[in-house]
């Protein structure tokens, strides 16, 4: 149902979307891990945070816990007995008065509010003689805190629980409602006006830094906010300001001071950064991982990609030249057999079957040659005699025996040769194979523009030999791969002349064990130079047995040389 090559890319294709898929579940679980990694400190952090607001609530309730365990029935009776109140509930004002927190302490007997109607009388207590007395100058602080609780209260009074009730008025002022639960009525209120500047400098602020910096160790940094005034009140870690666009958790205090929040940002904690760190490493190693396998894949697919079409050529070849061979054989057979029999008489015939015979041999002469240097070049076993000369030299030699021959096929043949030039350390034979198998090109491809011409030149580092035609000229895409054992190219003037790919592959090679180079330049239907290249000879002035030892070299060189099937 499929053949080979479709096989061949649909596992590849599988590997391909296998090794994907690996890599992204791969990314994808490191990513969440790291998120969960993230979440869990970040939770850590919002419970501190929030135990945090809790414990400041409780240190304003610290000195009224006892305040419960009151019969506020009791108190009142004592109250409007003795206008006074009994030691139990002084000494819990007392214990407050004590705490920075609180400035003062003022009582509002219930229904005689001093704040709505100044006949009625308000109370501070004087903790020198534990007393509650009249106080004349009452401030808008404790109004307001009065005021806020007494309409909060109407609210309450008839399911609340407990025996008192402490509204804040922001961080004003915390008033204590005591409620006789019997009666469901209030009994009066008492205001503690706070003391603003010991909650911020001496209280939050040591709190916060106590608990939260600093920030390169915790991992975060906590802010008090006031937020109608839009002001930073305390931080946890001074050295980093607030900004209100990067803030991970905003707290509430639960039920007081209601301006003010807790802002804080999350900082690469150790953990956070560690999780971070290790992300980066395994991402690193994965990609490397993966790219590295990518690069296998497709140097195996390559690899298995071109060693067949090699075979493949191989085998077309083989068919070619038995059927090439047999070709001229036959031709001369049949042209040996007529003039052996003495059938053939006529002075002109037998010319022409003459004439056959000597053109099939020299077909039949060069292309066993050409498979001999071919065998050759492959074994690794060609012999080679590096000698100084003069390119120029052994161009013109070459162009003066085939002028003719490249004159009678149609073609402008012209050399350019620019005098003076240095040596050069070439085989002559090889040279030879190698110009020679440039012309034949050069004639087999032209078609319309018949011109070819020579030129040996003085280049950065030594002296080339360019051969120029005018004719189909090779695609970009091939340049690489005409050097490629039995490649031709695949279009329809190539297809109109004949060959077996093997020229240019014989001509590299020869270039390379003379040390020189080849490139060419081409434009399809323009045409194309081959330009070949050595290296200027330079053992001149040295000694005789420098050069044998040079020569060994190249020919040890040539002995290893591992040319590739
Ligand atoms: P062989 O040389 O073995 O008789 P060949 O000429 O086809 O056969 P190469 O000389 O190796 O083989 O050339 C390989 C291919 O490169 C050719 O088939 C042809 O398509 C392309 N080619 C080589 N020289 C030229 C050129 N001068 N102009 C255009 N195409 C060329
Ligand atoms: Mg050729």
């Amino acid at each position: 149902m499929f053949n080979t090559k479709s096989l061949r890319l649909i596992f590849f294709g599988i590997g391909l979307i296998a090794v994907v898929a690996l890599t992204a579940m791969n990314i994808y679980s490191m990513h969440e891990l790291r998120k969960s990694t993230i979440e869990v400190a970040q939770e850590d952090k919002k419970n501190q945070i929030e135990e945090f607001t809790t414990q400041v609530r409780f240190r304003f309730f610290q000195p009224f816990r006892s305040i419960r365990k009151l019969d506020i029935e009791h108190l009142q009776q004592y109250y409007d007995d003795y206008n006074d109140f009994p030691d139990a509930f002084k000494d819990i004002m007392i214990d407050a008065s004590l705490d920075s927190i609180f400035y003062d302490i003022y009582y509002s007997p219930h229904g005689e509010d001093h704040c709505l109607n100044d006949s009625y009388p308000m109370y501070k207590f004087n903790t020198q003689n534990r007393q509650f007395e009249i106080e004349e100058n009452i401030s808008t602080q404790v109004c307001d805190g009065l005021g806020l609780a007494r309409s909060r209260m109407k609210v309450l009074i008839d399911e609340y629980r407990w025996n008192n009730k402490a509204s804040f008025d922001t961080h004003r002022s915390m008033t204590l409602s005591m409620i006789n639960l019997a009666e469901r009525e209030i009994v009066g209120h008492l205001i503690f006006t706070i003391n603003q500047d010991y909650l911020v400098n001496d209280y939050l602020a040591k709190n916060l830094i106590e608990k939260f910096g600093p920030s390169d160790e915790t991992g975060i940094v906590v802010w008090l906010r006031d937020f109608m005034q839009e002001e930073i009140l305390a931080s946890s870690d001074p050295n980093i300001e607030h900004n209100r666009d990067f803030i991970d958790i905003r707290q509430r205090f639960p039920d007081l001071l209601e301006n003010w929040s807790l802002h804080a940002k999350i900082i690469d904690s150790p953990t956070i950064a560690a999780t971070n760190a290790s992300l980066f490493r395994n991402l690193v190693v994965l990609v490397s991982a993966v790219l590295a396998l990518f690069g296998a894949l497709l140097f195996m697919f390559l690899t298995s990609k071109r060693e067949r079409e090699l075979a493949q050529r191989q085998a077309g070849f083989l068919a070619n030249v038995t059927h090439e061979l047999k070709t001229p054989l036959a031709a001369m057979q049949a042209a040996g057999e007529n003039l052996s029999d003495g059938r053939v008489t006529d002075k002109d015939r037998i010319k022409s079957y003459g004439n056959h015979i000597y053109t099939e041999t020299i077909r039949l002469r060069k292309m066993i040659e050409k498979l001999l240097d071919i065998a050759r070049v492959d074994a690794g076993h060609n012999t080679i005699q590096l000698t100084p000369h003069k390119l120029q030299d052994l161009v013109q030699e070459y162009y003066d025996s085939h002028e003719a021959y490249v004159q009678s096929r149609g073609f402008r043949f012209e050399l350019e040769a620019e005098p003076g030039l240095p040596d050069v350390l070439v085989d002559p034979d090889h040279f030879e194979t190698i110009i020679s198998n440039l012309v034949d090109n050069a004639i087999k491809y032209s078609f319309d523009d018949k011109e070819i011409k020579l030129s040996v030149q003085k280049t950065k580092t030594g002296v080339s030999l360019t051969v120029t035609d005018s004719g189909i000229g090779i695609p970009k895409k091939s340049h690489q791969q005409i050097f490629e054992k039995f490649y031709r190219l695949e279009d329809s003037m190539t297809a109109k002349t004949k060959g077996h790919g093997l020229g240019l592959s014989i001509v590299k090679k020869l270039v390379e064990l003379n040390q020189g180079s080849i490139d060419l330049k081409s434009s399809p239907g323009k045409g194309t130079t081959f330009i070949v290249e050595f290296p200027v000879y330079q053992l001149e002035a040295e000694t005789e047995k420098e050069m044998e030892r040079h020569y060994e070299y190249v020919n040890k060189e040539l002995q290893t040389s591992d040319y590739v099937k």
